[in-house]
């Protein structure tokens, strides 16, 4: 399933005079169903002695979900100097932050030491002698190479330009201990959007072994392992749900064989985006134009630059026409834009029932990595998002971009140097 019964029984009742009110298009979030699965999450992990989630606060950087995950008790993921200073407009600061760089610059580290700091966690060896100041807490992001297969999305580890290699990981905390490091974390990333769970169950034991490796060598024990992101949700219909119990089930098992070897836990951390708010928010658009070529055009008042993943990836979006479901006429169209790019595609002979100009279209699964991976070509600008509260209203938390975001960078002292 796509978004759930729920979500759609909360909104389709009022999203006609939603679109009356705010105009069409717009995402809109659901905050009870991102709870729940908050809540969901920490009961996966109740068994586990210290589970802490960093919400990828690149899936959906709106300070109005980030203060739900903040609500929720889970801390922030950044890659970005603008992810940081977003986290810290809210209050989060030291271990409420980790930022998961990478090719990383001295200035982002010079913004990360500051305010409070957060957990930085090295991409490379280099990094450590790099690292203005080594903090007391270091952790590194470690790239298993031939020892793992990542997923389909992610790829082969060999091939990715991320962590740090096999060879090397032992060397990269001894350096760092030798600059001042004296509490450790270890952290990997291998799977996107993976429906599977036993990823992540493998992905926790290999972190464990290396821990047991690490510290054997070093003599030191660490206080986390952090397993990425990475869990998947279900875009296309026919697909079944991630089974968080299940992976919660196992990985606890797997923490308290560590335990009973080793006689201490470390913490568990996770990064997940995606499956936080994925699944918890539609792009609302409206059908303005239908054309009957060579294929039969849906034309829809946005475009990708409010939806990347269709034209970036072929990914399936499920779509419903409000009003309208199987049991009307249906036939089989292209969703489209309006960008000059022939991928400004939102589905691809997609059987839908008979779309009229006017009717109102719900993008499913817009939740993460949507509006936040919008773009500008073209001159296009990117739609509002709202949230559907637990109080039952319907707020405004980000305004559409308007002409005059689009010209702001055009407005500059000129500065031109004689050659
Ligand atoms: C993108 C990313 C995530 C989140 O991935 P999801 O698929 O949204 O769970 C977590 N950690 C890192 C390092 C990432 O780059």
């Amino acid at each position: 399933m796509p978004i759930s019964t729920s979500f759609k029984s909360r909104l389709f009742p009022v999203l006609e005079n939603i679109c009356d009110h705010f105009g069409t298009p717009f995402h809109i979030y659901d905050e009870q169903g991102i709870r729940e699965t908050c809540a969901d999450l920490k009961r996966a992990f109740a068994g586990i002695d210290e589970f802490r989630q960093y919400y990828a606060v690149k899936a959906l950087p709106n300070p109005s979900i980030l203060k739900i995950m903040q609500d929720e008790g889970f801390g922030f993921d950044c890659s970005s100097t603008t992810e940081l200073m977003l986290s810290r407009q809210l209050g989060a600061k030291g271990a409420d932050i980790m930022f998961t760089s990478n090719n990383t610059s001295q200035e982002e580290f010079l913004l990360a030491e500051q305010e409070g700091g957060c957990i930085l966690n090295l991409d490379d060896i280099s990094l450590v002698d790099k690292v203005p100041s080594m903090p007391e807490l270091i952790c590194f992001r470690y790239n298993p190479g031939t020892r793992r297969t990542g997923n389909d999305i992610i790829g082969n580890p060999t091939e990715a330009k991320y962590g740090v290699s096999h060879d090397q990981i032992i060397d990269a905390y001894r350096q760092a201990m030798a600059r001042g490091a004296t509490r450790f974390g270890l952290h990997t990333m291998l799977a996107s959007n993976e429906l599977n769970y036993s990823y992540m169950v493998q992905t926790a034991e290999m972190l464990l072994e290396l821990v047991e490796d690490i510290s054997a060598e070093l003599g030191i024990t660490f206080e986390f392992i952090n397993i990425g992101g990475g869990l998947g949700i279900p875009y296309r219909p026919d697909q079944d749900k991630f089974d968080l119990d299940g992976m919660g089930r196992e990985i606890t098992t797997v923490f308290q064989d560590f335990k009973n070897k080793n006689g201490y836990m470390p913490a568990l951390c996770m990064e997940s985006g995606r499956f936080m708010t994925g699944p918890h928010g539609v792009l609302v658009v409206r059908a303005i134009n239908r054309k009957d070529i060579y294929h039969t055009y849906i034309g829809v008042d946005t475009c990708m630059s409010a939806l990347m993943r269709p034209a970036l990836y072929g990914a399936y979006h499920h779509i419903d026409v409000l009003g309208k479901d199987e049991s009307c006429e249906m036939e089989t169209v292209d969703v489209v834009g309006s960008l000059c790019e022939n991928n400004d595609k939102f589905a691809i002979q997609r059987k839908l029932p008979a779309i009229q100009d006017g009717d109102i279209l719900i993008i499913h699964d817009t939740g993460a990595h949507g509006h936040a991976m919008g773009f500008n070509y073209n001159g296009k600008l990117r739609p509002k998002e709202l949230m559907l509260t637990v109080k039952g209203t319907a707020e405004l938390i980000r305004r559409e971009e308007r002409p005059e975001d689009y010209f702001a960078t055009l407005d500059f002292t000129t500065d031109s140097l004689s050659l």
